[in-house]
């Protein structure tokens, strides 16, 4: 069965959810760990995503990435409706919205060079081979801030810095609209957190590209996000400029979370 993908006029936002639900069962006990998400994320911002942990920021991300199907609701990318989208369709898809991982060893192949592990999705996604593929490898790990003697190397002959440029070189190979940072530093040392977070901000303008970044660190989320959404039991209950969620903050959850209760 093909799904039909319908449009939805987006005004240029990159991302909609409407009404997303996601359940897992446990032990025959359902857990609702995304609850009726509404959500819009325009063109080049950064969306970021707070809440304590086990709120369900990490499982909407993977449901609007298409690595959960959801149990009701619609995601639509840069208009498309990709809620039911199958196989090849998907491909197609997945190419415009990549995930930076957490742990940045983890989301490398141990087994690959750093030069096939940032070839990989430009041959997979793109169909990118040969000496085209070379230069652009050379680009990507340059664009990153690494150097060509670090493409023979393996990821544990990296730093935890130096790794996760290469997993930021992997995500932006196939040129996606959306970028999800899945707390995208909080796994590196404090004094290499800012050289990262530096460096997405710059590929961000020079790319024009949208994030969502999930982070439980208030200051990663102040200095990275222009509008902030807070989970709260798999519902998203406030949205707002990162502004004013800090100096305004309306629900009561967030002036707890943000430390500003009266
Ligand atoms: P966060 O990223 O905000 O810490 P998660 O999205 O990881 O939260 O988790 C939200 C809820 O969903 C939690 O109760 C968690 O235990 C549950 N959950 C997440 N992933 C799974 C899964 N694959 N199977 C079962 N339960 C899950
Ligand atoms: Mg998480």
């Amino acid at each position: 069965m093909t799904a039909t993908m319908s449009r939805l006029d987006t005004d240029g936002n990159v991302v909609e959810l409407r009404g997303v639900t996601k359940r897992f069962s446990r032990r025959r006990v359902a857990v609702t760990a995304v609850d009726s998400v509404d959500l819009t994320i325009p063109s080049n911002i950064t969306f970021g995503l707070i809440g304590e942990s086990g709120s369900g920021k990490s499982t909407l991300a993977r449901c609007l990435l298409r690595l959960h199907d959801v149990d009701a609701g619609s995601i639509f990318l840069e208009g498309d409706d990709i809620t039911h989208l199958r196989r090849a369709r998907l491909r197609r898809v997945r190419r415009r919205m990549q995930l930076v991982f957490q742990d940045p060893y983890a989301a490398l192949n141990p087994r690959m060079t750093i030069e096939d592990s940032v070839a990989e999705p430009l041959t997979e996604l793109m169909g990118i081979r040969g000496r085209a593929l070379h230069a652009k490898v050379r680009r990507a790990i340059d664009e990153v801030g690494l150097a060509v003697h670090h493409l023979a190397r393996y990821p544990h002959e990296l730093s935890g810095g130096q790794c996760q440029r290469v997993g930021i070189a992997r995500a932006l190979a196939a040129e996606p609209a959306l970028v999800v940072l899945d707390e995208p530093t909080s796994a590196l040392d404090v004094s290499v957190q800012a050289q990262i977070l530096n460096l997405l901000n710059t590929l961000q303008r020079e790319r024009r590209l949208t994030y969502l970044l999930i982070t439980h660190d208030l200051d990663v989320v102040r200095y990275m996000a222009n509008v902030i959404g807070v989970m709260y039991r798999g519902r998203l209950i406030e949205t707002n400029t990162a502004e004013a969620i800090f100096t305004e903050p309306r629900q009561a959850y967030t002036q707890t979370l943000v430390g500003t209760t009266p």
